[in-house]
């Protein structure tokens, strides 16, 4: 198996959020295809571990907010790298909520839709639910954001809670001159010959210059959570 292979499987970057009663949870999707046009049928994979599948399974209701590329690596990570379980992801965040109790993102997205779901299919750790659009807005006009863009522009990681995850993805260079170190938590690496643009460091700037209060840009971990790549 070359992991090569699945790694040429082009994606998006979504946020698919559900409710149950009056509780609502939101997570980063990539694995999301549209299957029909009449009428228009969605079909989305959701790791069963995650709190967005309880809710989805419950409410039999998903939405679909599109990202926009300009979307910043901390939003992507706090809705990609934590659970709703242990915090509220939607706090600090603009959205508003349909008829059937789904919140869409209005930060970051350019589009969203809502769909009930027809049917669940069980692939193990994940579900591929299927479901029929049922509202949709165009909010903005912006760039939907691709997989590769977030990966090899905004040099993001991916959760193994993916269904995309390749444990091997992680370039492991070993050469200290370098002067790459990598989050424990997410495996975001921050670069020096990069920096981080989206906190305004710029490319040159090394590890040991990035200021105490410096954050991964991707899960928020501290700079003593970092180690050297
Ligand atoms: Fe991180």
């Amino acid at each position: 198996m070359d992991a090569n292979v699945l790694h040429n499987i082009t994606y998006g970057m979504y946020i698919v959020a559900s409710f149950k009663d009056a509780a609502i949870n939101a997570q980063i999707v990539n694995a999301l295809i549209q299957v029909s046009s009449h009428p228009a049928k969605i079909a989305v994979s959701i790791n069963k571990k995650n709190l967005t599948y309880e809710f989805i399974t419950n409410s039999r209701y998903f939405t679909v907010s599109t990202l926009d590329e300009a979307t910043p690596l901390n939003f992507i990570g706090k809705f990609g790298f934590k659970s709703g379980r242990a915090e509220d992801k939607l706090e600090g965040v603009e959205y508003k909520k349909l008829v059937s109790g789904c919140p869409v993102m209005l930060d970051n997205s350019i589009c969203y839709f809502e769909a009930r779901v027809l049917d669940e299919f069980d692939c193990g750790t994940h579900a591929l639910f299927i479901g029929e659009e049922t509202e949709s807005e165009v909010i903005k006009v912006g760039r939907p954001m691709s997989y590769d863009y977030y990966h090899n522009v905004k040099r993001g990681t991916t959760p193994q809670s993916a269904p995309t995850f390749i444990k091997e993805e992680i370039p492991i260079e070993g050469n200290k001159n370098m002067q790459k170190y990598r989050c424990s938590v997410c495996n975001y690496i921050y670069d020096s010959a990069v920096g981080d643009p989206d906190n305004g460091v710029a490319p040159g700037i090394s590890f040991e210059q990035l200021p105490d209060k410096w954050v991964c840009p991707v899960c928020g971990a501290e700079k003593k959570d970092f180690v050297v790549e």
